[in-house]
């Protein structure tokens, strides 16, 4: 990844089913790709389930001799076998911004995993603001899980949510996800930044992608800080990436079965709901990208 190591040998957290236990730890082994896994172009990525021919637990070593199906793949980051996406914003300190917000929600859904989300710094709103928020996102059609890393509070919420699963972190850098790391897998160590400082070097200019584990078995992986995700989705897609549209499609149908909801008549989507700006926006923006692509043939 770097450069300096070895092209032939791949890095990765692999499990030794016969030593865990419920609380072990996952060993590292550094290991190479069989021959015949090149052979057939099997890449090895990052949440793969592995078979390792003649593990040698003592010398950290191993060699990959198949690549388990993947239930999911994301490519972006590259992970295999994710199961949720939980955005994590922070309610101030980065200022809450719905809009943007709704871009991660929507870039989330869109790979069709689940997706939860989780706001932290809590500590820097009063209740009320805080339950204001909540009565709007559960309009949106989300359970958000306040929580403050500084107060401790709502920690032990947020890795029942993990529930032993692969789990994505997005975000804007400075919500405090390196924070929530480190406190929930202290071992891991992450650089927390400061809410602006985080320019030129760390691990958000690398292209580095790790899995770090907690105590429970639950394994998290922090996405490279992406302040604008693209909405790269095609444009008929996207209502289905809006829960509370999604809602409303089920609840009645629109006249045309190709209604993209702006301005065609009788349709079930368009109305008085918060977001359908957002909607109305972010598909403008999907069409416009998928007339260049079509430009360029
Ligand atoms: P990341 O970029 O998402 O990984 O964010 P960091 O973990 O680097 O945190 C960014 C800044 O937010 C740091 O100054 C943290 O100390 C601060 N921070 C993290 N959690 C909290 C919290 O619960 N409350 C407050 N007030 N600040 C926090
Ligand atoms: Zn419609």
């Amino acid at each position: 990844q770097n450069g300096l190591r070895p092209a032939s040998l791949t890095k990765l957290k692999t499990q030794n089913s016969n030593l865990k236990t419920q609380n072990s730890k996952l060993k590292t082994l550094l290991c190479t790709r069989r021959s015949r896994l090149k052979k057939i172009g099997q890449r090895v990525m990052v949440g793969d389930r592995v078979l390792v021919e003649e593990p040698d637990w003592a010398g950290g070593r191993g060699a990959i001799a198949d690549v388990l199906h993947r239930k999911t793949q994301l490519d972006r980051p590259p992970i295999a076998n994710v199961e949720q996406i939980i955005v994590v914003f922070a309610m101030a300190e980065p200022t809450l911004d719905p809009y943007q917000l709704s871009r991660f929600l929507v870039k989330a859904e869109s790979t069709g995993l689940k997706v939860g989300l989780c706001l932290n710094k809590s500590d820097l709103v009063t209740i009320e603001q805080q339950q204001n928020w909540q009565k709007r996102l559960g309009e949106w059609g989300y359970q958000p899980i306040f929580i403050s890393v500084y107060n401790n509070i709502g920690l032990r919420e947020f890795s029942d949510r993990l529930n032993h699963k692969i789990t994505v972190l997005a975000g804007l850098s400075g919500v405090g996800k390196s924070s929530l790391i480190n406190q929930l897998a202290p071992e891991n160590n992450l650089r927390v930044g400061e809410v602006t400082g985080k320019l030129g070097r760390g691990r958000h200019t690398t292209r580095h992608v790790e899995l770090f584990e907690f105590t429970n078995g639950s394994l998290l992986a922090d996405t490279p800080g992406f302040n604008q995700p693209d909405l790269d989705c095609n444009p008929g897609d996207l209502v289905n990436y809006f829960p509370e549209a999604r809602q409303r499609l089920a609840e009645g149908n629109c006249q045309f079965n190709d209604c993209l909801h702006q301005d065609e008549p009788n349709c079930a989507v368009r109305g008085d709901w918060e977001r359908y700006q957002h909607y109305l926006d972010f598909l403008a923006e999907a069409i416009a990208r998928q007339e260049k692509l079509n430009d360029r043939g």
